[in-house]
């Protein structure tokens, strides 16, 4: 059997997140952009990737049809892990990270739904088996621009049952304290800065959100890889600093957790190259001293497919839940979530 056909279909689907819409990269998100991957074999089983889309989604697009598909039209699906390794090592010279590399996470994500659909099993059940049937998700608030929308949405958060709550903002301390005068002192806060800062400013903030209880400090710095600011920052900080969302590799991922510069690394499946790179460096990470908590602002099979990882991992692994609604989603949440 072979693979047949490699399209992509480009969703922009309508979305709900009480307040005014939040700006990313420069622009209003209007829509929740979701980029889905079909894998078509022979024997005409379907598998659904998903790749990163945001702002760059034409480019991956691009990439998926035109540079990725010639490569794997024609060859065989069952050795799929080969399949990737070749598409990387023909590609590498153009950049390990961006498009080229969302383009390939979700290619190798829609070969191991084709592969679990033709065994019979779950993914879970392929990368060695779920230790739990069912993870914790916390709720991971958007930016926005108002205190009141922040206070409202920390609100329907715990409304909905949430046990930790991370926002998203960089605009120093004030954000955290709103949040934390809604949720109380018992729910877990956390703190995602977008690689805002430098390390003085960090500094200057961690008393404050020492006082705060905040329970994890995510990608404080500029750049992300500023592996020796972050190794200060840690030795000074009882707050967990967290990067790794933007790591262009497993091997990446799995050097920072050995750097001891951050507490937890935070792989993302639809953008560093699929379930096929982030297991890869599993016992890596597992015998650093860096917990792995899987960065899943998305929707679709990227979600489901951080799910199957996440089951399969050490620890308590909690599900970065992107808090808003999508009424139009074509993947159920409720079904999994
Ligand atoms: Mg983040």
């Amino acid at each position: 059997m072979a693979i047949k056909s490699v399209t992509t279909i480009s969703l922009g689907l309508p979305y709900e997140v009480f307040g005014p819409k939040p700006v990313f990269a420069g622009r209003t998100r209007t829509h929740m952009e979701m980029l889905l991957v079909k894998v078509e074999t022979s024997s005409g089983v379907v598998g659904w990737g998903e790749a990163f889309p945001l702002v760059v989604g034409p480019l991956v697009k691009c990439a998926v049809e035109t540079i990725i598909a010639p490569l794997v039209i024609g060859k065989s699906e069952d050795d799929y892990q080969t399949l990737i390794d070749d598409v990387r090592r023909k590609l590498f010279l153009f950049s390990r990270g961006g498009p080229l590399a969302y383009a390939i996470s979700g290619l190798d994500i829609a070969l191991w739904d084709i592969a679990g659909k033709k065994a019979g099993r779950p993914i879970s059940n392929l990368l060695g088996g779920a230790k739990r049937k069912r993870l914790r998700g916390y709720a991971s608030l958007m930016k926005y621009a108002e205190s009141e929308v922040l206070a409202s949405n920390c609100r329907r958060a715990l409304d909905k049952g949430y046990k930790t709550i991370k926002i998203h903002d960089h605009r120093g301390v004030e954000q955290s304290a709103v949040a934390r005068e809604v949720i109380g002192d018992d729910i877990g806060l956390m703190i995602d800065v977008s690689c805002s800062w430098d390390l003085a400013q960090t500094l200057a903030y961690l008393p404050r959100f020492e006082e705060l209880k905040l329970k994890m400090i995510e990608e404080p710095l500029w750049p992300p890889e500023n592996l020796q600011d972050l190794r200060i920052l840690r030795s000074k900080s009882r707050i967990p600093i967290a990067i790794g969302e933007n790591a262009s590799s497993g091997a990446d991922i799995a050097n920072i957790a050995e750097s001891k510069a951050v507490d937890v690394v935070q792989p993302s499946v639809i953008k560093i190259g699929g379930i096929s790179e982030i297991m890869g460096i599993v016992k890596r990470v597992e015998a650093s001293e860096a917990k792995m908590l899987l960065h899943t602002a998305y929707f679709g099979p990227g979600l489901l497919a951080t799910l199957h990882i996440a089951s399969t991992l050490d620890g308590e692994p909690e599900i970065e839940d992107y808090f808003c609604e999508i009424p139009a989603n074509p993947l159920d949440r409720k079904s999994v979530v």
